[in-house]
């Protein structure tokens, strides 16, 4: 047997369309095709689970498992291995399936002679309909080869499925009984600002209906001139809308119009059509690869690439389509878009004129979209995508772009409601842009530094919009988002020289890559492995420390870049002393390269470490000995300190930064690097928070480094405080044991609210 080696999907997708379009029951089809998937990838069983109403998953067709267990089998999303791949949308490739935490046993299926498993989501219209596995009785490695050939796969027989009419996988709308009363639904506020309108839903998304081709060379010409329409589309969009945006925005199409024209993205489509898929299906696949990928990584950031990356795709299918225009002329007057998610090309191609509010079922604060709704002064509210279906084309809704709010039947109580909400928000937010260009003084003259997070080429221009005193972390692996290869040395140092250059004369902490965690590293070439605790994996200074090359060719990069100017590094997850001296050690040799090769050497290269591990507070007089500053990332050391998944809605609130036991491992922190005389700064989400930001002052921090939406009230806050006061107030705090309680945030807040603090 040929095992391990998969002839291709090409044969088996003719195969397999054939086989759903042919004759028989449903039931003899689906048979056939788990048959046919089986034998093609030389496994003992393929098995098809589909999701049926309240979220249950039915065993609707093996090859391999006892026959009577299919329409017996179910298990709910989630539980299992099966209802986990669905629940995440995420492939799964285990060589021992059942000694895995999630593994569900079902007796009736006979899977306990079955050891290796490789199961991958079938998806459609972005969300997943059921789960494909095959598995294998001998514990074997399935290679990338295998499952990116089931994922082709899965993509075609959801289509197929669908088609066939298998299953509705319509969500079902609880109907409300009362069609008087105004309906509130609550999500999250992207852009702020209130508007009302007629609802109307967005048309965005296309379906594809032929995946599979017969005629490679006449689908690789179709690709090829779409792909060339679309760039021309996507330049000509950027162009048309320079004059009406900001500086800030116009980054964000520029960086928009790089990951349309990516070269690997391109690449990626052309292997799928040469696989024996049509344009469309290529572009889908590709596009749900995307999806997978950035749903599975471990921070948000790629998460909210999702959108730009569905419409980016969705554009190209309309190009395939010759319907490249979105066709919205019946959009009324005073239109309240409604979309399950929406990017930025398709945002500027309704006429911003009628275009009065945005409710996304998705959606993200930082998305590229959400960034050119907000220069167009249009409101935005997301993550309401089981309420969508409860918004009627045409029906009246105001949206509260402030609040998160969203009224369909609204009556006049909500209508003062609002005003009045945003006339207070109005207020707040023409005081904090009074205050642009005013120092970041306490009330009693302490002097502090407010330094700007980045993550994006596009957010440069806020350097000057916030009037920051640097960028006090630049998180280097988001530059680089795009990029299905890892970035080569000449892509870093232009993207970092291009960092040097916006900034001038102001400082930048560049950050050195926090990549990691799973296999879903868009960078890496990974072996397909997935990791049972991907936050406190492989990621950030273990994976550069183990790949010493991807380290030095970053740091080659920068010392390249940095022409002479002074060069700050940060090297993130530092557990233990021992890896910064490594770290340090790869430095050295590659400034000593750098002198060598007789480069402009940097005047200076100063070296921080990012504290997020709680072990190194253990080291950390050792560290400040030898690191030329500390940067204290909040995220990620409440997160290893209370043991607390940082990603886990439930866990949210449930532990709190102002709790005593956290703030006094600050308050050590601090101690420690005083002593030293080296610079620190907070750069988690934590200096983000006015109060937040009031207890750290009250604490000894002096610099900040912080998101560009949150310098307004922060400043604001620092302004207003009266530092000695709160400093005096924590140590008495202490002295009388408050600090026993869970948290200190009411007291704090009650206490600076006394003294004047106003945010
Ligand atoms: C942190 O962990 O606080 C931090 C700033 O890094 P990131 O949020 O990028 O993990
Ligand atoms: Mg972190």
């Amino acid at each position: 047997m040929n095992r391990g080696k998969v002839a291709g999907p090409r044969a088996l997708l003719r195969r397999l369309r054939e086989v759903m379009a042919g004759g028989g029951t449903p039931q003899d089809r689906l048979d056939a095709v788990t048959s046919l998937i089986a034998t093609n990838m030389v496994a003992e069983v393929c098995s098809l689970y589909l999701r049926r109403a309240g979220d249950v998953l039915e065993l609707f067709s093996t090859y391999g498992l006892r026959p009577e267990a299919v329409h017996q089998t179910r298990l709910r999303v989630g539980e299992g291995l099966i209802g986990d791949i669905v629940a995440h949308g995420r492939m799964l490739a285990l060589s021992d399936a059942q000694s895995h935490p999630q593994f569900a046993y079902r007796p009736e299926t006979g899977e306990e002679r079955f050891h290796s498993l490789l199961g991958v989501p079938l998806q459609r219209g972005g969300r997943a309909i059921g789960a494909l596995a095959v598995q294998n009785r001998s514990e074997r490695e399935y290679t990338s080869e295998e499952s990116e050939a089931l994922q082709t796969v899965a993509m075609v027989l959801a289509e197929l499925v669908h088609a066939a009419g298998l299953l509705s996988v319509d969500e079902v709308i609880d109907i409300d009984g009362n069609a008087t009363l105004p309906l509130r639904f609550e999500g999250m506020p992207l852009a702020a600002g209130i508007a009302e309108g007629h609802v109307y839903r967005h048309r965005g998304a296309m379906v594809v209906r032929e995946l599979v081709s017969d005629d490679t060379a006449a689908e690789s010409a179709r690709l090829e001139r779409a792909i060339e329409g679309f760039l021309e589309r996507i330049r000509g969009l950027v162009a048309d809308h320079a004059p009406r945006i900001g500086e800030a925005e116009k980054e964000v199409l520029h960086t928009y119009r790089m990951f349309a024209e990516d070269e690997g993205w391109m690449t990626r489509m052309r292997a799928a059509v040469r696989d024996g898929l049509t344009a469309e299906g290529a572009v889908r696949r590709v596009q749900d690869e995307n999806r997978r990928r950035l749903q599975l990584a471990p921070g948000p950031y790629f998460r909210e690439r999702i959108a730009d990356f569905d419409d980016l795709s969705n554009q190209l299918l309309r190009q395939l389509a010759n319907r490249p225009e979105i066709g919205a002329t019946d959009m009324p007057e005073n239109a309240v878009l409604v979309a399950r998610t929406l990017g930025p090309a398709e945002l500027l191609e309704y006429d911003p004129d009628r275009l009065r509010a945005i409710v996304l079922g998705e959606g993200s604060p930082t998305s590229h979209m959400v960034l050119v709704a907000r220069s167009l002064n249009i409101p935005v509210v997301g993550r309401l995508a089981s309420v969508l279906g409860r918004l009627d084309a045409g029906e009246a809704v105001v949206v509260d772009g402030w609040r998160g709010l969203v009224y369909a039947r609204p009556d006049e109580s909500v209508y003062d409601d609002i005003r009045e909400y945003g006339e207070n928000e109005e207020r707040r937010r023409r005081y904090y842009e009074s205050m642009r260009n005013l120092p970041a003084h306490s009330a009693d003259g302490v002097s502090f530094q407010l330094h700007l997070n980045v993550g994006l080429l596009g957010e440069l221009p806020l350097l000057a919009a916030t009037g920051a005193s640097g960028i006090g972390l630049l998180r280097t692996e988001l530059l680089f988002l795009t990029h299905p290869t890892f970035p080569s040395i000449e892509e870093q140092t232009a993207a970092y020289r291009h960092v040097f250059d916006a900034a001038g004369e102001k400082p930048v902490i560049f950050r050195t890559f926090d990549l990691g965690g799973d296999k879903v590293l868009p960078h890496l070439d990974q072996p397909l492995e997935l990791e049972e605790n991907p936050a406190m994996g492989w990621r950030a200074i273990r994976v550069g420390l183990d790949r010493p090359s991807v380290l030095r060719n970053q740091l080659r990069a920068l010392l390249t870049a940095a022409e002479g100017r002074p060069l700050q590094v940060m090297f993130p997850m530092v557990a233990e002393f021992a890896e910064l001296a490594r770290a340090q050690a790869i430095l050295d040799l590659e400034v000593a390269r750098a002198r060598r090769v007789s480069l402009p050497a940097p005047e200076k290269v100063s070296v921080g470490v990012m504290l997020e591990v709680p072990s190194l507070v253990w080291q950390l007089e050792e560290v400040v000995r030898v690191a030329d500053f500390v940067s204290v990332g909040t995220n990620d050391l409440a997160q290893y300190f209370f043991a607390s998944d940082r990603t886990n809605p439930r866990l949210a609130r449930r532990y709190d930064t102002l709790s005593p036991g956290f703030l006094r491992l600050l308050v050590q922190v601090e101690a420690i690097c005083r002593r030293a005389g080296k610079p620190l700064t907070v750069c988690g989400d934590m200096a983000a928070d006015p109060l937040e930001a009031a207890c750290l002052a009250g604490l000894g921090y002096r610099s900040l480094s912080i998101p560009a939406q949150a310098f307004g009230s922060v400043k604001a806050g620092l302004r207003s405080l009266d530092c000695a006061a709160i400093s005096t107030y924590l140590a008495d705090l202490e002295v009388r044991g408050a600090g026993r309680g869970h948290s200190l945030r009411e007291d704090l807040k009650h206490f600076v609210q006394d003294h004047g603090f106003k945010f």
